[in-house]
């Protein structure tokens, strides 16, 4: 037999969290690796889905988004980031940010399109670019120097086959917030080589330090040139629903439409009722509580990963520290991590994760979005080993 898997398949890797998360399970411990909240839903959502599909709204909808929800969507993101948007025309409900943005790549990106990710990047931007045979080119973010980028090193990136620039703020892994000069920067050179801008703002609640999320997409300039990305999972705690959006110009929304039609039919249907209602519902507290509370655990876990004496990379938003762990014995970051694992039970994901090279291979992701007795109990542990 000669048949084979695609090359697209070929290129995706298995994630190491997986494997993470299926040792700390085999061992009892505390899954610090996994991106997502265990955090339970708002009441508001779980009542709002359960009266949808009540009210019998099970079947196809608008491929791109009920008309409630693309108004609560549009409304919000006025409202909370000055990020103005036609809800009729200019933005599309997919499955998820990851739905998302693979239909805008879909749309916008040929096989062989470069497009420049900044490093330690997200593993899904780098294997979305896979799936649609894009081809990613990466900058570094200074880890001593706040996470910032040179401006020359992504002005020398760019060649003639680069097409579009990820902006993610605050980024996973290192919870950067990008400023508006860096924003402003990235734009100038946008503008002068043409290019298109995604930005992920799945993590646009999570930030600290009385920072605030700038939207790419309102900086002057920007609007005509951003595809913005985010979605439920994350501020909601419904990383299941898989309810994400995109918003950009009509004409491109239009195409990014119709392939969320092809992919998806329409994101899940009583689910966009409930999410409807929660973004008109949900009280402005709602989200500053979450911020602060969140703070609170980032600066617990922060505390307690440097009296472990693994130096956190503090981050301003997002919800993970990468902490500095090559004090630790051992070849690469997977075996630091796993010691981390053995000796105090907690899980992380090891820095190679995120980086091409071996930049990564003294770090490891520790996840704080989880209640406050776990991140007590993980704290606890880490501050107890010895390593
Ligand atoms: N974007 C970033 C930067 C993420 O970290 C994650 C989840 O970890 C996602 C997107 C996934 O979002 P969704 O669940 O809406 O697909």
């Amino acid at each position: 037999m000669t048949l084979q898997l695609s090359n697209r398949h070929g290129r995706l890797s298995q994630s190491p969290i997986r494997a993470m998360s299926h040792e700390c399970r085999r061992l009892g411990g505390i899954n610090l690796a996994q991106g997502i909240c265990d955090l339970p839903l708002p009441p508001l959502l779980g009542e709002a889905a359960a009266a949808a599909i009540a009210a019998g709204h099970n079947l196809y909808t608008r491929y791109d988004g009920i008309p409630e929800l693309r108004a609560a969507i549009a409304r919000r993101q006025g409202r909370d980031h000055g990020l103005e948007m036609d809800p009729e025309n200019e933005l599309v409900v997919s499955c998820g940010a990851t739905g998302a943005f693979y239909v805008a790549c879909l749309a916008l990106l040929d096989p062989g399109d470069e497009v420049i990710l900044f490093e330690p990047y997200y593993g899904y931007h780098l294997s979305t670019l896979h799936l649609v045979q894009a081809a990613p080119a990466f900058v570094g973010l200074d880890p001593a120097d706040n996470w910032s980028f040179k401006v020359e090193e992504l002005a020398a990136a760019i060649t003639p086959r680069t097409r579009a620039i990820m902006i993610n703020t605050p980024a996973n892994p290192c919870g950067k917030v990008f400023s508006r000069h860096e924003i402003e920067q990235i734009r100038d050179l946008a503008v002068a080589h043409d290019l298109i801008i995604f930005t992920d703002e799945i993590y646009e609640y999570f930030i600290y330090d009385d920072l605030r999320h700038l939207a790419p997409a309102t900086v002057e300039g920007m609007a005509e040139r951003t595809v913005t990305i985010s979605g439920l999972s994350k501020t909601f705690h419904v990383t299941g629903w898989r309810l994400g959006y995109l918003s950009c110009r009509a004409d491109w929304a239009a195409a990014m439409g119709q392939l969320n039609d092809q992919i998806y039919v329409c994101p899940p249907a009583p689910l966009q009722y409930a999410a409807a209602e929660a973004l008109s519902k949900m009280p402005a507290d709602f989200y500053s509580t979450m911020r602060r509370e969140s703070e609170i655990k980032r600066d617990m876990l922060c505390d307690a990963l440097r009296r472990a004496g693994f130096p956190p990379h503090v981050p301003q938003g997002a919800y993970y520290v990468l902490a500095d762990i090559s004090r630790l014995p051992g070849r690469d970051s997977w075996e630091r991590a796993m010691t981390i694992l053995h000796k105090s039970g907690v899980a992380s994901v090891p820095g190679s994760a995120f980086f091409r090279g071996r930049q990564g291979e003294g770090l490891s992701r520790f996840c704080f979005a989880m209640e406050m007795d776990i991140i007590e109990d993980a704290c606890r542990r880490l501050v107890a080993a010895s390593f």
